[in-house]
C-alpha cells in the first residue's frame, strides 16, 4: 500500500461480535430475537413504544457487561498513531470504539447512550432506562426516544462522511454485511474517487465484489494484523 494519507474505516456489528454483542443478522436474521420491523422502524416506535424502548433499554444495559476487543483496540491505536487524516464511521450503536480510545469517529446510526427529543431534536447523554413519555429538559415535551436511526430515517453526519470518502486514499470495511444502505454504497463512492478498498470480514459481504482486496477471518485477528502492517510501512 503506497501513498496513503487519508483513511476512512466503516465498521459494523461484526467488529463487536467478539466482545459478546450479537450481530444483527445472527441466526435466523433476527436482532436479539426480534425482526427489524418490530424494533427498528418509526412505525414500530409509534405502534408499540413500550416494546421498542424496552428493547433499547436492554441493549443499553448490556453495555455494562462487555468490553472492547482487540479490533477496537487496534483501531484506537491507529487513531493515536496515524498522522494522516482518519475517520472511523461506525454503524454500531454500542460505545466500544470510544471506550477503546478512538476519537476520530462518528456514529452514523445513533448511539444507545443518547436520547433524542422527537419534538425539538435536542440530544442528551442517557445511561439509564428510557421509558416512553420521558420529558425533554430543553422543551418539556414528553417525547424522548432512543437516539437510534431507524430504517427509513436519514443517517447522521452524511456530509462529513461523503467529504471524507471523496478525499480517501484507502477505504476499509470491517464486519458489516453490506446489506444496509447508504453505508453499503460507501465502497463504490470511495472507488469512484480513486481509493484503494479493503474488506475485513468473517464472510464475504453482499458488496464484496466492489473491493480491491478481501481478507476473511475474525476481526479480533485481522484488524490488529492490518493496523500493525500499515503503521510499520508508513
Ligand atoms: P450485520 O449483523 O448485518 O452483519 C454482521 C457482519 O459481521 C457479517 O457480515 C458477518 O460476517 C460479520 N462478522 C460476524 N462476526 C464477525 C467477526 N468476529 N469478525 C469479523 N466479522 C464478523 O451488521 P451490520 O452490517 O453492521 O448492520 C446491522 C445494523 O444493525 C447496523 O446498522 C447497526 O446499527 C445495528 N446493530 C448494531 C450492533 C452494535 O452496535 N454492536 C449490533 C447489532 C446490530
Amino acid at each position: 500500500m503506497q501513498d496513503i494519507q487519508n483513511i476512512v474505516i466503516l465498521t459494523g456489528a461484526g467488529i463487536s461480535a467478539e466482545s459478546g454483542i450479537a450481530t444483527f443478522r445472527g441466526p435466523g436474521g433476527l436482532w436479539e430475537g426480534h425482526r427489524v420491523e418490530e424494533v427498528c422502524t418509526p412505525e414500530a416506535l409509534a405502534h408499540d413504544p413500550d416494546l421498542v424502548h424496552r428493547f433499547y433499554d436492554l441493549r443499553r444495559a448490556a453495555l455494562a457487561n462487555v468490553v472492547p476487543n482487540a479490533a477496537h483496540d487496534a483501531l484506537a491505536r491507529l487513531d493515536r498513531e496515524w498522522s494522516g487524516e482518519l475517520l472511523i464511521v461506525t454503524q454500531n450503536v454500542d460505545d466500544l470504539h470510544e471506550r477503546a480510545g478512538a476519537t476520530r469517529m462518528l456514529h452514523m446510526h445513533g448511539e444507545l447512550n443518547s436520547a433524542l427529543c422527537a419534538a425539538c431534536d435536542t440530544r442528551v447523554a442517557w445511561r439509564e432506562s428510557l421509558p416512553p413519555g420521558s420529558a425533554c429538559a430543553t422543551c418539556g415535551a414528553e417525547a424522548l426516544r432512543p437516539d437510534i436511526v431507524f430504517f427509513g430515517e436519514m443517517p447522521y453526519r452524511m456530509e462529513v462522511i461523503e467529504r471524507a470518502l471523496s478525499r480517501a486514499d484507502l477505504f476499509v470495511s470491517i464486519g458489516t454485511s453490506g446489506a444496509v444502505y447508504p453505508a453499503a454504497g460507501f465502497v463504490q463512492t470511495a472507488r469512484y474517487h480513486g481509493a484503494q478498498t479493503l474488506e475485513l470480514n468473517l464472510e464475504p459481504s453482499a458488496g464484496s465484489v466492489y473491493f480491491s482486496e478481501v481478507r476473511l477471518g475474525a476481526a479480533g485477528v485481522l484488524v490488529p494484523e492490518w493496523v500493525e502492517a500499515l503503521l510499520t510501512q508508513a
